[in-house]
C-alpha cells in the first residue's frame, strides 16, 4: 500500500539535542527545552536551518522555529482553541464556518513546526492522518452539502501527503458538480522546497482551479530553492496567494515587511492576509498591539503597489471569522 505521507528524506532536527547539536541552541539549554518539545511539537528542516544565523539570536528565521522555555507560560488571555475551530466541526477534519466554504483538515503534520502557530495545540508529526473510512466520510459530508462551492485543505500541511494522495484527494473534491474551486494552505514551498516535485505539481492540476496559499514571514525565507519550487506551481498555472503573520522581531518594522511582500510579488505571489496574532498558549513574544500593525500598513500604502498590500485581518473571538482589523 502507498504510504500517505510522503517520505522525509531530509535531515528535519527534532528534538532539543539534534538542535544543540546543530549549534542552533546551546548545549545547557536542552533540559529546559525538553519540557518545550514534550508540550509542542518542533521540527526545523535543513532548508531552514540552514538559513538560521546561529550567532544572532533574535535571528527572525530563528525565532520562528527554535523552542523557547517562554512557550511553557500561558497568559491569562491565551486559548486553546484560538479561532474556536470546534464548535465549526461537523465531523472529524472539516471546519464549517461560512456558507459558501469550508476547511478540509487531511492531516496535522507539518514540515516545520512554528512556534507561534494557532493550532500548535493540535498539529504534530504523529497526529490527525484521517484513516481512509474517516475521509470518505468528509468527502459525503462535501457531497451532501451543496451550498460549498471551495474547499481549503489545510491542517497541518496538505502539501506533505504523497502526491498520489494529494490527487486522489483533489480529483474526488473536483468531481462534485457543486465544488467550484480548490484551495491550499502551505508552508512547504518555503519550508522544505524539495517536496514540490514534478509529480506533485501534476497532482494539482485538476478540473477545477486549485489557488495555493504560501505561507512566508520573511523575505529570506525565498532561498534560491524556494523560487525554484514556487516558480513551478506559478509555471503549471497555479495561482499564487501569500499569507503572514505579523509578528514581533520577524516582521513588525516597514522594511522588513515591505522586503517580504516584494519578495512574494518577484515570486509570482499576491499578498493575501496579514494575520494578527492569534493567542495560542505560549506565544505572547511574538504579540504585535493592532495599533503598531494598523500603522505599519499605513506606512507601506505609499511604498508599495497596492496589489502587493494584503488585508490585515484578526480572527475574531468566538469563532466569528476573519474580520479586517481598523
Ligand atoms: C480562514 C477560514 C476560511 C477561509 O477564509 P477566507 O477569508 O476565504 O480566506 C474558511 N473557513 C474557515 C473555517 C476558516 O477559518
Ligand atoms: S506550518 Fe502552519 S499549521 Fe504548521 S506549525 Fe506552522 S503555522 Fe502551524
Amino acid at each position: 500500500m502507498p504510504q500517505p505521507i510522503a517520505q522525509d528524506q531530509s535531515r528535519t532536527l527534532r528534538s532539543p539535542q539534534d538542535l544543540a547539536r546543530a549549534g542552533l541552541v546551546a548545549l545547557d539549554a536542552v533540559p529546559g527545552l525538553k519540557a518545550v518539545a514534550a508540550r509542542y511539537a518542533t521540527a526545523i528542516t535543513p532548508a531552514m536551518a540552514s538559513l538560521i544565523n546561529k550567532e544572532d539570536p533574535a535571528d527572525p528565521i530563528g525565532l520562528q522555529y527554535i523552542p523557547n522555555v517562554a512557550e511553557l507560560i500561558t497568559a491569562p488571555h491565551e486559548l486553546e482553541d484560538p479561532t474556536a475551530d470546534a464548535p465549526f466541526t461537523p465531523l472529524k477534519g472539516v471546519v464549517h464556518r461560512y456558507p459558501d466554504r469550508a476547511l478540509l483538515k487531511p492531516l496535522l503534520a507539518c514540515p516545520v513546526y512554528c512556534r507561534f502557530c494557532f493550532r500548535r495545540e493540535k498539529v504534530g508529526p504523529d497526529g490527525g492522518l484521517l484513516s481512509e473510512a474517516e475521509l470518505q466520510e468528509a468527502f459525503a459530508w462535501f457531497e451532501a452539502n451543496a451550498a460549498i462551492r471551495e474547499v481549503i485543505l489545510t491542517g497541518g500541511d496538505p502539501l506533505m501527503l504523497s502526491a498520489r494522495r494529494l490527487g486522489e484527494i483533489l480529483g474526488r473534491l473536483a468531481g462534485m458538480a457543486h465544488i467550484e474551486s480548490l484551495r491550499i494552505h502551505t508552508r512547504v514551498p518555503v519550508a522544505d522546497p524539495a517536496r514540490i516535485t514534478a509529480a506533485l505539481v501534476a497532482a494539482l492540476r485538476q478540473t477545477k482551479p486549485v489557488f495555493i496559499a504560501v505561507h512566508a514571514n520573511h523575505a529570506r525565507e525565498f532561498t534560491p530553492d524556494a523560487a525554484q519550487a514556487v516558480a513551478r506551481l506559478a509555471d503549471a498555472g497555479v495561482p499564487l496567494l501569500g499569507q503572514s503573520v505579523l509578528l514581533r522581531g520577524v516582521n513588525d518594522d516597514a522594511s522588513a515587511m515591505e522586503a517580504l511582500l516584494r519578495a512574494m510579488i518577484r515570486n509570482r505571489i499576491k499578498p493575501y492576509y496579514l494575520h494578527s496574532l492569534d493567542a495560542a498558549p505560549g506565544t505572547a513574544r511574538f504579540q504585535v498591539p493592532e495599533v503598531d500593525g494598523l500603522a505599519l500598513m499605513a506606512a507601506l500604502r505609499g511604498r508599495l503597489p497596492g496589489h502587493a498590500l494584503p488585508l490585515f485581518v484578526r480572527e475574531t473571538p468566538m469563532g466569528g471569522g476573519k474580520k479586517p482589523v481598523a
